[in-house]
């Protein structure tokens, strides 16, 4: 039996499948990943996205992420890979997807049980008072934007580095971790902590482990138990034509 076949079987008769996503699924809709050769960190400072950088230097921190925003986030569109995993959520095949993406593709593919484990960029969150604003909503021609109800400054509600994972996406997680019995890991590296522990954890606990990544990560030889190697959008278009 093929390993695509093999994979199916195992999405099939799982409880409790959760899929757990990087950078690597929503390359092929014209997201660049942060690492590597043509990564976003080649072309920006990584400091653009720091804590404490922003909050010492809103107005710089905000030009460049307006900057980020135009290059890299333009109106893009869910791939085959997302859509494979909305239509195992629609198949009830799929219970949740825990994502480090901030792409927003997952919710326009369809699926409903989506958890942003680093935040998202359809909202910014003021730094005085929490108020959620909605990204659209904001007129982005003066920087930095500031809350209409208390006047502070409004940052993009993703995690910036030095900043903790969201409570609520973080215990939802962990709720899912405990549930699951199968978690398919696609695009993602594991290297970015403590998202990086969710496969580990979930191994821990049980669950079998399926991989798909363009190469072996720092899980194929310690956790995975089926790694199917290509690109999100070719291994999943595979594995849905045996569904
Ligand atoms: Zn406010």
């Amino acid at each position: 039996m093929s390993k695509e076949k093999q994979a199916i079987e195992i999405i099939k008769t799982a409880k409790h499948l959760v899929a757990f996503t990087g950078a690597g699924i929503s390359v092929e809709s014209g997201i660049p990943p942060f690492r590597g050769e043509n990564g976003i960190w080649n072309k920006y400072d990584p400091e653009t996205l720091d804590i404490s950088f922003f909050m010492s230097n809103p107005a710089e921190s905000w030009k460049r992420i307006k900057q980020m925003f135009s290059e890299v986030l333009q109106q893009p569109k869910p791939n085959k890979a997302h859509l494979f995993l909305s239509k195992l959520e629609k198949m009830n095949l799929l219970k949740s997807i825990i994502t480090q993406n901030i792409d927003n593709l997952h919710f326009l593919a369809g699926n409903q049980n989506v958890i942003e484990f680093h935040g998202n960029t359809r909202d910014l969150v003021c730094v005085g008072c929490g108020k959620i604003h909605k990204m659209k909503d904001v007129d982005l021609d003066i920087l930095p934007p500031k809350c209409s109800s208390c006047g502070k400054v409004l940052k993009p509600d993703f995690v910036f580095f030095g900043e903790n994972i969201p409570t609520d996406a973080y215990n939802k997680s962990q709720s899912e971790i405990e549930k699951t019995d199968v978690i398919l890991i696609i695009g993602t590296s594991g290297v970015i902590f403590p998202a990086s522990l969710i496969p580990e954890f979930a191994k821990r606990n049980g669950a079998k482990v399926i991989e798909i990544n363009t190469k072996p990560t720092e899980y194929t030889s310690r956790i995975t138990d089926l790694f199917l190697q290509g690109s999100a959008e070719k291994v999943c278009s595979e594995l849905e034509s045996y569904l």
